[in-house]
């Protein structure tokens, strides 16, 4: 059940995930269970953070997308609506040989085993990757539900209760950051193709007129979030305009990110024309038209969707974060080594500010510092080791700022603040401590 091999760089950014408990394999003293992942101390912290700056971009600093946590099992007729229960699949394979099982599209040669390079394969079939579970008492057909695959599904069939509970009138989103499931063939790369993961969508509700133009303004926002909220260098993304649409869609693209191992898609925004609505109008035979009181017309409101895995977002905020440098670092009590460090936005580091006491007799005093910022940011107290190699500890878990309470700020009531990237020390009167770091580290 363990990971296939991956390069010598995801390698790096997988163990030391491990080490310092961002992420490790679920069930591992079971040997692992493949497909699902446990984000320790660490990785919930960055997690969040993540997950709190997608919600502020797309929810709260606007004023025309509300938010919505629905149910993970809905009712299993949603899924024959989407139609997730009869087309919901890959094309695989499996190799007679070595028992290897393919997505076929994943196959350089889909006549020969990847694996072991046999030709003895099975003939493709479908897969369906939906997730089973029953629902009742009674374990049979009629009581089949599923776990959901996506999690936009809930937001077409709570569309009318949240119009009207809000008084929102089109055009308005609704956005959702939570669980899906899918069955995948081949989980791998880490993170990236999980089985269980976090999803954050937003359906943007809007007149069939005028929704390209919403369709353009998404795919906008959308890449400038990752620049200027994620950092993520322009080199390291692109758009990739979908080659085969889906019969109902107008416009469909990707933003990609280029991973160690590749590029990969992180996100895609697709105009899903009135598909779904039209879809689930007809299976539940309600009335899901929305009455426009500016024309007095009724109709199917046109959809425009952004969708992003949390669990690749912060893949990619990861491999983007992870360097290696060769600092002159003896001033820190350190060789001049290799020096590893995560350089995450301070907005989104598992710990903003640690706190580091010189010396064992000054523990108290930058324990009670902590303190007065518990809460305030994500602080963590470091008290073993030499400085220098507590420095080399928040460098590689990525914490911009390092305070040091010394002997001296017995007396100047100063401390030295480090910062991580250009290992820049600075001195700082303790009553300025908070403005100082407010202005660098709060959103
Ligand atoms: P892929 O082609 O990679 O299977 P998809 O086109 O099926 O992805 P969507 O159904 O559009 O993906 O899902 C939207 C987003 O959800 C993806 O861009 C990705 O970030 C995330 N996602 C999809 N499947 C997985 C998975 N198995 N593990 C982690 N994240 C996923």
């Amino acid at each position: 059940m363990s990971e296939q091999p991956i390069d010598a760089c995801m390698e790096k950014i997988v163990s030391l995930c491990k080490r310092r408990g961002f992420v490790f394999q679920s069930s591992e003293i079971y040997g692992g269970f493949n497909g699902f992942w446990d984000y320790g101390p660490y990785g919930i912290a960055l997690k969040r953070a993540v997950e709190r700056q997608w919600w502020l971009y797309m929810v709260e600093k606007r004023n025309n997308v509300v938010g919505l946590d629905s149910s993970i099992i809905c009712h299993p007729k949603v899924w024959k609506a989407s139609g997730h229960v009869d087309r919901f699949g890959d094309i695989m394979c499996d190799c007679k040989q070595c028992k290897t099982r393919f997505r076929v599209d994943q196959m350089p040669d889909p006549t020969t085993c990847t694996n072991c390079g046999s030709k003895d394969l099975t003939p493709p079939r479908e897969f369906n990757l939906m997730m089973k579970t029953y629902v009742g008492p009674v374990f049979d057909e009629e009581h089949i539900a599923y776990l959901r695959a996506e999690t936009c599904q809930p937001i077409f069939l709570d569309f009318h209760s949240i119009r009207i509970a809000t008084r929102m009138q089109l055009p308005f989103g609704i956005a959702q950051v939570g669980k899906a499931f899918r069955n995948e063939i081949t989980p791998r790369m880490f993170t990236f193709r999980s089985r269980e993961f976090s999803q954050m969508e937003m359906e943007f509700f809007c007149a069939d007129e005028g929704s390209m133009e919403w369709f353009e303004y998404w795919r906008q926002e959308r890449w400038n979030f990752y620049l200027n909220v994620l950092k993520f260098p322009t080199e390291k993304l692109h758009l990739h305009p979908h080659d085969k649409l889906a019969h109902y869609a107008k416009a469909a693209v990707d933003i990609e990110y280029e991973f160690p191992f590749g590029w990969g898609e992180l996100e895609g925004i697709h105009h899903r024309g009135t598909w779904d609505m039209s879809q689930h109008q007809q299976f539940s035979e309600q009335d899901l038209q929305y009455l426009d009181q500016t024309n007095n017309t009724r109709y199917l409101p046109t959809v425009v969707e952004t969708s992003v895995g949390l669990d690749r977002m912060v893949l990619a905020v990861l491999c983007n974060a992870y360097d290696e440098d060769r600092a002159p670092t003896q001033k820190e009590g350190m060789e001049d080594d290799v020096r590893v460090v995560l350089h995450f936005p301070a907005t989104i580091a598992p710990v903003q500010v640690a706190f580091l006491p010189l010396s064992k007799k000054l523990n108290q005093n930058a324990q009670d510092l902590q303190a007065k910022f518990l809460g305030r940011y994500r602080t963590e107290l470091d008290v073993t080791g030499n400085i220098g190699k507590r420095y080399r500890r928040q460098d590689e878990i990525g914490t911009p700022y390092c305070v040091t309470f010394d002997f001296d700020s017995l007396e100047d009531n100063a401390v030295t603040v480090r910062e991580r990237d250009s290992m820049a020390q600075e001195r700082i009167p303790i009553d300025n401590l908070r403005a100082y770091l407010d202005e660098k580290v709060l959103d």
